[in-house]
């Protein structure tokens, strides 16, 4: 009994300081109560591995039952108040910190250690245990925490307006779960016996029940209580996860640089896998390929910046004529292609608009720009993007040679340049 109230009176003097400090995020800042959470995990750590007490169904360690399961309380009262993006820093913070702390110890573990004048030296061996097992733990409470969250938001159909309830369940599932876990290194480890765990997992309800009750009455009585939206189990994994940095990321690498536009990689692959599936369907693909007439003159005579204003202005109009329908892409330095699932007079009237709105909203009193563009669309003789790409080419080239600021959508008026007598293809 005299175990039982200690442990009771340990998670209320947890529970309560880092309520306070959550209470008052506003004032002092989030930080604080993310890192006084994070300063636990040594003494969390330690206790699991080597303190333990006797209870009345076994033995129990603190480390565990109140300062683990404190963390997940506090993880999921940190998503309640405030967003998954907020849970994420402390449990990929641990994570990593712990993993820089094994990288550190493998670096100090090097040193010719010198003796202390008492004889004391440093217990290594222990540190490295300690980092294995918090790298271990943090592991698990990573999973713990996205699995609890999930718990918890698909729990709100079935629970909302029972808070209690629906903390507990989520609660105690997520804690018997990290029982079966984190037993397994600790008998790894330290060969902890099998009556830990049972032990263990009725202090972790233990702590379920009391933390759940906890929270409650602090979400009651000290937080403002708007009702929280429902959020989908979706979104909320992809915060966790950081999922939508990574798309964020991946979408920003197809891009250039310079307009923001999709870059020759992605249309070499969208083209592809649009040609495909618009051959299986029967339906069409249209490439429009443009390029800026005598763009190096600009360059020369106005600069490279001005240069670079003109096509990022060239790229803003290609993008608004185009619309939704279509995709543009930066292929080459001042050549672009758009990608369209329109038929091939339907295209060739997009080009005309766009050549017609460059010549109009991109004049100065100094110059003029124009473009030339070659239209194509797919049918029985271009099987694959190249072939397509080639014809467009071949119509680019006719526009140049016709006179430029045009657009060419067929390939009758040969003679005009016959094509034995290019030096070869405009794009390499
Ligand atoms: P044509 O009418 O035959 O297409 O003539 P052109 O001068 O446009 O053709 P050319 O391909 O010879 O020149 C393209 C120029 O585009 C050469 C290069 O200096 C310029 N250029 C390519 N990329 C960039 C860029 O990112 N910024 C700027 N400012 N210029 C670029
Ligand atoms: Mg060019
Ligand atoms: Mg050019």
């Amino acid at each position: 009994m005299h175990n039982v109230l200690l442990l009771l009176a340990e998670a209320c003097l947890y529970f309560g300081v880092m309520a306070v400090f959550f209470h008052l995020r506003d004032r002092i800042g989030l930080g604080v109560f993310i890192c006084a959470l994070g300063a636990m995990h040594f003494l969390e750590t330690y206790l699991a591995s080597v303190f333990y007490v006797t209870l009345p169904f076994g033995i129990v360690s603190p480390g565990s039952s109140v300062l683990f399961s404190g963390k997940l309380a506090m993880l999921l009262l940190l998503y309640i108040k405030e967003d998954a993006a907020k849970v994420r820093q402390p449990i990929y913070g641990l994570l990593l910190g712990n993993a820089l702390m094994i990288g550190l110890v493998f670096v100090l573990t090097q040193h010719e250690i010198a003796p202390l004048p008492n004889g004391q030296r440093p217990d290594i061996a222990f540190i490295d245990q300690m980092g294995w097992l918090m790298v271990w733990g943090t592991s698990l409470l990573f999973l713990d925490a996205i699995l609890m969250i999930l718990f918890y938001e698909r729990l709100g159909r079935y629970l909302r307006g029972k808070p209690f309830l629906r903390i507990l369940t989520a609660l105690c599932c997520v804690l018997t779960f990290d029982q079966a876990g984190f037993f397994a290194a600790l008998h790894f480890v330290s060969d902890a016996p099998r009556e830990v765990f049972l032990g263990g997992w009725l202090a972790k309800m233990g702590a379920a029940l009391t933390y759940s009750a906890m929270l409650c009455a602090y979400l009651r009585w000290f937080e403002r209580n708007e009702a929280g939206m429902p959020r989908g189990l979706a979104d909320v994994f992809q915060i966790l996860t950081y999922r939508e940095r990574y798309e964020a990321l991946a979408e920003h690498i197809g891009r250039d640089g310079l307009t923001g536009l999709l870059h020759r990689g992605r249309f070499e692959t969208d083209g592809q896998q649009q040609l495909k599936t618009t051959l299986h369907d029967g339906k069409s693909l249209s490439l429009l390929l443009l390029d800026v007439d005598h763009f190096k003159s600009v360059n020369d005579r106005f600069g490279h910046a001005e240069g670079d204003r003109v096509l990022k202005s060239v790229a803003a109009l290609l993008q608004q004529a185009t619309g939704r329908e279509g995709v543009v892409y930066r292929i080459g330095g001042e050549e672009f292609a758009i990608l369209c699932p329109h038929p091939h007079a339907v295209a060739r009237l997009l080009g005309e608009n766009i050549r017609a709105a460059i010549k109009a909203s991109l004049r100065s009193e100094t110059f003029e720009i124009t473009i030339s563009a070659g239209v194509a669309t797919s049918s029985d003789e271009t099987p694959d993007l190249d072939a397509l790409f080639a014809l467009a080419d071949q119509r680019l080239y006719l526009a140049k040679a016709g006179g430029r600021d045009r657009v060419v959508g067929t390939t009758q008026d040969e003679e005009v340049a016959p094509l034995d007598s290019r030096e070869g293809s405009r794009f390499t």
